[in-house]
């Protein structure tokens, strides 16, 4: 067989296209995987869309939290070998030499490769993966539910940790979507307390159900920081803002307390107003927060494999791929869908 099955944007207004193309080659350290499954992350629908600035050159295939088998390898590969479970990731690979990746922060390394993005990703049968920094998947894992961690899962659990709050701490998660709905596993097993915001109703009654202590709905309550005020006594020590709308953005700064700090992972193209007295007066900490390092992802994956995070999810088929953008925009879908390729 020397064609795969793959779903490709091939311009950023027309719906993906579902087409054989030739199977790739893996260069020196990469491997070839048979795709499994796929979790399908917003930014799938923003690189589809040409949301952002720097865009994805056409066409390209989406998808970073896919999981298989390495089918085969390149010649300098040594960490992994033919019939491993490995994912793909956002950070599909960077220089491992700069300032960045010397010091701990490779997911702010400038000449890193975007899995799915820059490299095409994992909604199609087979993937390449660069092999130093493909994730390993842990033995004995559903691998329905583990795509989701891939992206979703150590995106949160860095962003929650970029949010500097200790045991005990009051942590907002804004918008509970395949994101949010596993920050609150994640929070809740780190030891916080968790206050979840969405639009939805069924979203909140998921966070509920992993442990969310306070659930305002933003659609139905006129004043939502004083709410989360009021019910945390005095404001929350730190957020998480994952939510798809500007609007979430200042919501989350206006219900911190005094020193807290809130990691910025959501990405609307928008803009929001910060303002500067509240920031300055209340010692207040604005922060980008972007997916995780392999370490990250290491540790992301042993929460999940310790069956301390359980994703919701919703297996589909990958012709289904532009519905399931559709009901992502309209914000349809209960926590993750995944894409099961093993019968394509
Ligand atoms: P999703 O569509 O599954 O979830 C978005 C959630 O936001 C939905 O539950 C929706 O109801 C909720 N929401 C909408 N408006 C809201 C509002 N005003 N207040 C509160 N909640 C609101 O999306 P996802 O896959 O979880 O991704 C979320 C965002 O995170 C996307 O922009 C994606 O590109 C971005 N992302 C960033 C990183 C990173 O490393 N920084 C990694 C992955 C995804
Ligand atoms: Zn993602
Ligand atoms: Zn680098």
């Amino acid at each position: 067989m020397t064609t795969m099955k793959v779903a490709r944007v091939q311009s950023f207004i027309d719906p993906l296209v579902c087409e054989d193309v030739p199977i790739p080659v893996p260069g020196p350290f990469e491997a070839l995987v048979r795709v499994e499954y796929s979790g399908v992350c917003h930014t799938d629908l923003h690189a589809a869309r040409g949301d952002w600035p720097v865009k994805p050159p056409l066409p390209f295939v989406p998808g970073h939290e896919g999981v298989g088998t390495v089918i085969s390898t390149g010649d300098q590969v040594t960490r992994l070998a033919v019939g491993d479970t490995v994912g793909n990731a956002w950070l599909w690979s960077a220089c491992g030499e700069c300032e960045y990746c010397q010091t701990g922060w490779e997911t702010l390394c400038s000449e890193q490769v975007n899995g799915g993005y820059s490299v095409d990703g994992s909604f199609g049968t087979h993937m390449l993966v660069d092999s130093r920094y493909a994730p390993i998947i842990p033995a004995d894992v559903d691998l329905k539910a583990v795509g989701p961690v891939l992206c979703a899962g150590v995106t949160v659990y860095k962003g929650l940790k970029m949010t500097d709050t200790q045991p005990g701490d009051w942590v907002l998660i804004s918008g509970i979507g395949g994101l949010g709905h596993i920050a609150v596993q994640y929070a809740v097993a780190m030891g916080r307390r968790v206050v979840a915001i969405d639009v939805d109703d069924a979203k909140l009654d998921l966070a509920k159900r992993h442990g969310a202590e306070v659930t305002v709905n933003a659609f139905t309550v006129a004043d939502v920081a004083t709410e989360i005020t009021q019910q945390t006594n005095g404001g929350v020590h730190g957020a998480l803002v994952t939510a798809v709308n500007a609007l979430a953005f200042p919501q989350a700064v206006a219900s911190l307390r005094r020193g807290g700090t809130v990691a910025l992972v959501g990405l609307p193209p928008e803009q929001f107003p910060l303002d500067i007295f509240t920031t300055v007066l209340f010692g207040l900490t604005v922060r980008g927060s972007i997916v995780g390092t392999r370490k990250d992802m290491t540790e992301a994956l042993d929460f999940f494999a310790r069956g301390l995070i359980q994703p919701t999810y919703t297996v589909r088929k990958l012709s289904e791929i532009n519905d399931i953008f559709a009901e992502l925009v309209a914000g349809d879908i209960t926590g993750r869908v995944v894409l099961d390729l093993t019968d394509e």
